[in-house]
């Protein structure tokens, strides 16, 4: 088998994880099969580096930042591929470059292209391990990029579907995918398997277990992606086909995400074609746009509120402050002490009450839900962020999920 290997920032947080993760491979290798191995850097590092550069600019050239933030994944790749090779196995190292990630130039989040693998084939027909550096690529003019956090998942399951690998497995500092963050509810329940969509929403909503990119590319290639714990053998969850799974629980879990933001645009002049050109204009700027909600208007405006990852507000408000100065908007504020909690299932597409159920037990606690989206598999809530922990421990015992 070809089996492709992840291991996040815990995973090979210092020389000791590195030496374990050295283990677990040589362990893979010697089952017989070919190895491609994509590390992440070290646990804490992305956030060093970011640290840094904060220290001159408060708003980095994003060009820059990839150059910066690419290098503590090409630390790990280096340093298992030399702990490999002391234990007598082959092993290469690459850089996204040397891998063939080629992605476009949306510098901090870029997306992949395409990859060429002739690299990685030919160390692997060589019988090396390949270590390939996570999160990152190279536009076709050549400059170093990276896959926006969380995107050495991405390039796990990019590498997984060019190389036709067998198996994707994804190793991080828990068992697998929880009915929600086992860090907030300890009682909550490792799931055996979880379809691609219900994933994709969890992750798309906040559970930063799986990037949600990686699980769309997954989908769409139909990646076998397994997550695991790399510090026992314990099985993990399986991400497939909704049509593998058998029991289809009304939800499967609730993510959080304390990572959104609020910008409220008040007086924006009530005419055919002014969302198509905020929000074109706000597409452009890369900035990703989640719940929106315009209020009726009268008098010839309206307002309209909608939520974005606080990493995205900077821009977000340049391209505000351009209507505000056409006297297209009268007035702006922004929230960043927001939180969205959701719930997810594919079990709510044939079941009534299920978004009742969750405005309920926020009554019951008496949290405030000022925004609300649903689709057919989630409903999600905006809340005050102070009560983030509690929206979600009430939600998983309002649906039993640790039943
Ligand atoms: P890595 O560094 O290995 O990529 P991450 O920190 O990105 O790991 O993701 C793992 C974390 O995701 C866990 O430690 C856990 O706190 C969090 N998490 C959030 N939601 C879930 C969930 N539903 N199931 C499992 N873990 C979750
Ligand atoms: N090191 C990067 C991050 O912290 C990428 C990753 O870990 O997947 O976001
Ligand atoms: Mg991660």
């Amino acid at each position: 088998m070809l089996i492709v290997q992840k291991f996040g920032g815990t995973s090979v947080g210092d020389l000791e994880r590195i030496q374990n993760v050295a283990n677990r491979v040589s362990k893979t290798k010697k089952e017989g099969h070919d190895v491609v191995v994509v590390v992440s850097a070290m646990s804490g590092e992305t956030n060093k580096l970011i640290g840094y550069a904060e220290h001159y600019s408060k708003n980095p050239a994003r060009a820059e930042l990839d150059m910066l933030l690419s290098s503590g994944e090409r630390v790990t790749a280096a340093l298992l591929a030399i702990a490999l090779n002391e234990m007598g196995f082959s092993a290469v190292s690459m850089s996204g470059r040397k891998a063939g990630i080629v992605t476009d130039s949306l510098h901090t989040k870029a997306r992949i292209e395409e990859i060429d693998p002739t690299a990685m084939h030919e160390s692997l027909k060589e019988g090396k391990i390949v270590v390939v550096a996570g999160f990152q690529g190279v536009t076709s003019e050549g400059r170093v990029t990276t896959l926006g956090r969380g995107g050495s998942d991405l390039s796990a399951v990019a590498i997984a579907g060019a190389l036709k690998a067998d198996l994707c497995e994804i190793y991080t500092d828990v068992s697998g995918i929880f009915t929600t963050d086992p860090r907030i509810v300890p009682k909550a329940k490792k799931l055996d398997k979880i379809s691609y969509d219900e994933m994709l929403e969890l992750a798309s909503l906040g559970a930063k277990v799986l990037q949600n990119r990686s699980v769309e590319l997954a989908k769409k290639l139909n990646v076998n992606l397994v997550t695991r714990t790399s510090f026992t053998d314990e099985e993990g969850t399986l991400i497939t086909k909704e049509e593998n799974i058998m029991e289809k629980p009304l939800v499967s879990g609730i993510a959080l995400d304390k990572n959104q933001a609020r910008i409220s645009l008040m007086g924006v002049k009530d005419r055919p074609g002014i969302a198509s050109e905020i929000f074109n204009k706000l597409a452009k700027a890369g900035v990703n746009i989640d719940m929106i909600i315009q209020n009726v208007g009268h008098d010839g405006s309206t307002n309209i509120d909608f939520t974005v990852p606080v990493g995205d507000l900077h821009d977000a408000k340049a391209v505000v402050d351009t209507f505000i100065q056409s006297g297209d908007i009268k007035d702006d504020s922004y929230n960043d002490s927001i939180c969205k909690v959701s719930i997810v299932g594919v079990g709510m597409k044939s079941h009534t009450g299920v978004a009742a159920k969750a405005f309920t037990a926020m009554a019951n606690e008496n949290i405030n839900i000022s925004m609300i989206s649903t689709s057919e598999i989630k409903v999600s809530m905006v809340i005050d962020e102070k009560y983030a922990e509690l929206a979600v421990r009430s939600l998983h015992d309002a649906y039993e999920l640790d039943k």
